[in-house]
């Protein structure tokens, strides 16, 4: 099969993302476009070698490591389609001199959203609820009496332990406070945005007295396995667990155990360390775990409002300006 031809465009999407049709007009008006729709960095890296027209390259999980960047001749910017962006490699990009920006803040309503979507549907079954109706087992079964797993836990008075404090986090604690619950926080670097009533507390403390732990910090060599058996065993034994955040950001065999071993009472995840997982994966082999495919982010509001971040980033990067959500160089 022929190689596909390097290209010639100032704007490159690396992966498939959402991209609105006034979004795409106004990056056609500024020298045009092309999708690389690759699933890994080196299908990237092919095409970038010997194009010195690439300015700008938007990624959603693609890596843009150092190899990647030292293809990219002419490039000036990257953009993370999103609020993570630990595919981007930020010191190699800083050092020839190329700008990192991701999307913060545009998706985070959708995952704050998404975090009590799980949490409900772990507390309440609602996972294995829709099951038992499907499958036909409440019209067959004898009584009307309802099978005893049915029993769930309210989320009011309910201790909600946030680790990461900053756009989604702090939105999910505003809708927590609709819920009447208790917040702790742990985020050593928070800004304040706004006043929320959040208790900050050390990590420990917030594993030891929280009913339900949910994570909100992006990966990063600190924040790597931050949830491990160590972790995991200062969690109470009916404590629920949910990560919308990064799958590496907890062990994932640590988790499983605790699980198995019913050390936490469930966990309800959308990321995963190795994505896509399998239907067979160990995880969804558990009743008290609750599944969802990457999808935190994945709202008709969310994505309009990422298209439209990329586009005027894509233009000021082109014309010179600081781009609004400018990662690197601070
Ligand atoms: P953000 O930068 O606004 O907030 C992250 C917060 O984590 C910051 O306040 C930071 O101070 C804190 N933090 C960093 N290191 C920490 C540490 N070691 N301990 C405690 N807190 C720490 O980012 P955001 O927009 O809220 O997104 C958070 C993460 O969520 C992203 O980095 C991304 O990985 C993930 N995300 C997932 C989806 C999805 O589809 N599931 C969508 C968007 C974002």
């Amino acid at each position: 099969m022929a190689s596909k031809e390097s290209f010639s465009v100032p704007v490159v999407f690396a992966d498939r993302f959402f991209m609105s049709e006034k979004s795409l007009a106004e990056i056609s008006s500024l020298g045009g476009f092309a999708w690389a729709d690759v699933k890994e960095h080196l299908e990237l890296m092919d095409r970038l070698s010997g194009s010195r027209s690439v300015r700008i390259l938007v990624s959603e999980y693609v890596s843009i490591n150092a190899a990647v960047l030292e293809q990219a001749i002419g490039l000036k910017g990257v953009i993370a389609y999103g609020s993570g962006y630990d595919h981007i490699d930020i010191e190699v990009a800083a050092r020839r001199g190329v700008l990192v920006c991701n999307c913060q803040g545009e998706n985070a309503q959708a995952v704050a959203e998404m975090t009590f979507g799980l949490l409900l549907c772990l507390s309440r079954k609602i996972h294995l609820s829709d099951r038992y109706v499907r499958e036909d087992r409440w019209k067959r079964a004898e009584s009307f009496g309802l099978p005893e797993w049915v029993m769930g836990t309210e989320l009011q008075g309910k201790t909600l332990g946030i680790i990461g404090l900053g756009q989604i986090g702090s939105r999910v604690a505003r809708i927590a406070l609709g819920f009447e619950m208790k917040i702790l926080a742990h985020d050593p670097f928070a800004r304040p945005r706004e006043v929320i009533p959040v208790e900050s507390t050390s990590l420990e403390e917030l594993l030891s007295r929280a009913d339900i732990v949910t994570i909100h910090v992006p990966l990063t060599p600190a924040t790597e396995k931050m949830i491990n058996g160590r972790t995991l065993a200062a969690m109470k034994p009916k404590a629920l667990l949910v990560n919308t955040s990064r799958g590496k950001v907890v062990e994932e065999a640590a988790l499983l155990e605790a699980l198995q071993e019913k050390r936490i009472r469930g966990a309800a995840l959308d990321v995963f360390a190795n994505e896509p997982i399998p239907g067979n994966h160990h995880l969804a082999k558990l009743e008290n775990v609750v599944l969802s495919p990457h999808i935190g982010a994945m709202t008709q509001e969310a994505a309009e409002r990422l298209s439209d971040a990329v586009s005027k980033q894509v233009r000021d990067i082109l014309e010179g300006r600081r781009p609004q959500c400018l990662i690197h160089p601070k």
